[in-house]
């Protein structure tokens, strides 16, 4: 579904909206450390002039993986597996200054980004998913990863876009083996390890599981989209599960 023009207008509004402390206190910037007296509409944490330099990913070329350019990669695995996940939305370019605030939420263990990630997509799922969901999900980190980081940056996304939809999230995958980790590896190995690396954890789902189901699987990025089409090929072949994805961003 394309955005209507009214739709995208009011949104681009929106996301450049400032916000005035009336108090005459400030704010601490959490991406520049500057105090202003100004922030972004959607969070505190952030000052207007670092709102008003997100890259928001508001047209795709790609139907499937909202990309902004041409992709071949969407129509390569349609034709290898079929339809397993029907669509991915990205809040976000990956630009270098989103790769700085992913490293500070990710690698670097600032947890006060997780509220800023999870508002940016929760007005990207309003805006363009067009799909109603019953169950959110995430993909799962390796233990050795979640102890080293003290936490899993997509569950914790999860859960906030759980509050704010009130769709329930569950723990529906696990990891089955450790790979080494995703960014050492090259592009072409990521695409070719599409299998075996996650399983499916049945007693998540409880009492839904007669049920079809329409899944948010939740990441931070989408790169080659291996990991959530991994997610989705494990979740769709073993339940009447339809898999979506929900990323912060897009490379
Ligand atoms: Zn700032
Ligand atoms: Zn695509």
């Amino acid at each position: 579904m394309r955005l209507a023009k009214h739709i995208i207008d009011n949104l681009i509004a929106k996301l450049t909206e400032t916000v005035h402390k009336k108090d005459g206190s400030k704010i601490v910037c959490l991406a520049c450390g500057k105090r202003s007296a100004q922030h972004s509409f959607f969070s505190q944490q952030l000052c207007n002039h670092c709102a008003n330099d997100i890259p928001w990913i508001m047209k795709h070329v790609c139907e499937f993986c909202g990309r902004v350019q041409a992709c071949t990669d969407c129509t390569e695995r349609l034709r290898a597996n079929g339809q397993v996940l029907h669509k991915n939305r990205s809040a976000v370019q990956y630009t270098p200054t989103m790769k700085k605030w992913l490293a500070s939420y990710k690698f670097r263990g600032d947890e006060r980004w997780a509220s800023i990630f999870a508002e940016m997509m929760w007005l990207t799922w309003q805006t363009q998913m067009d799909t109603p969901i019953d169950i959110i999900t995430y993909v799962p980190t390796s233990k050795e990863r979640a102890i080293e980081r003290s936490f899993n940056q997509s569950e914790r996304l999860a859960s906030l876009l759980s509050e704010r939809s009130n769709i329930p999230v569950m723990p529906l995958l696990c990891r089955l083996q450790n790979g080494d980790k995703q960014s050492m590896k090259s592009r072409t190995e990521r695409l070719s390890i599409e299998h075996a690396v996650f399983g499916f954890n049945s007693q998540a789902l409880g009492q839904w599981k007669q049920k079809s189901l329409r899944v948010l699987i939740i990441d931070d990025v989408y790169t080659t989209g291996t990991t959530l089409h991994a997610c989705a090929k494990c979740l769709h072949e073993i339940a009447d599960i339809r898999c979506y994805g929900l990323t912060w961003a897009r490379s």
